[in-house]
């Protein structure tokens, strides 16, 4: 039995504003996978039919965050049902509508998710929190190395 699969947008889908992790790849090979999918989000619904289009990907849902119980009446036939999103909204509107939430910053890949060379490649802003920004510049690999290793002046 396929799995229903409910993308949020924003933050979640590397379309999203902001990029989220989750790429049209992926989507793809969900819906090779023959899993039912579509979107899910606060996005108006034909902002998300829009989006889906220039994308190329035929969804079987398109709908507002609060209407989320709505896809399971439509679709009974699915062995569980996944609301992948990246806020407590979705939480909220996941258990509120039956859907197991997976957040996405920190979801164990799913099947769909590796590609052919059995790989899981994120978006390009990777699956860091939304708004998160680095602190400080990365360590070059030559300081990290020099900090990992006890200096002479170190034993005394
Ligand atoms: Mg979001």
């Amino acid at each position: 039995m396929p799995h229903l699969i409910s993308f949020d947008i924003d933050g979640t889908l590397v379309t999203g504003n902001g990029p989220g992790p989750i790429t049209l790849d992926m989507v793809r090979r969900a819906l090779e996978h023959g899993h039912i999918i579509g979107s899910c989000s606060d996005r108006p619904v034909q902002d998300q039919k829009n989006m889906w289009a220039a994308a190329g990907i035929e969804v079987s849902f398109t709908v507002l965050k609060h209407k989320l119980d709505d896809v399971k009446v439509r679709f009974t036939e699915c062995e569980v049902y996944y609301h992948i999103g990246d806020t407590d909204m979705d939480k909220h509107y996941a258990q509120l509508s039956g859907f197991e939430f997976v957040q996405v910053q920190i979801m164990e890949p799913h099947p769909w998710m590796f590609d052919e060379d059995n790989e899981v490649k994120w978006g390009p802003q990777g699956r860091g929190m939304p708004n998160q920004q680095p602190t400080r510049p990365a360590a070059t690999p030559h300081a990290t190395i020099e900090a990992a290793v006890p200096q002479p002046d170190a034993w005394g």
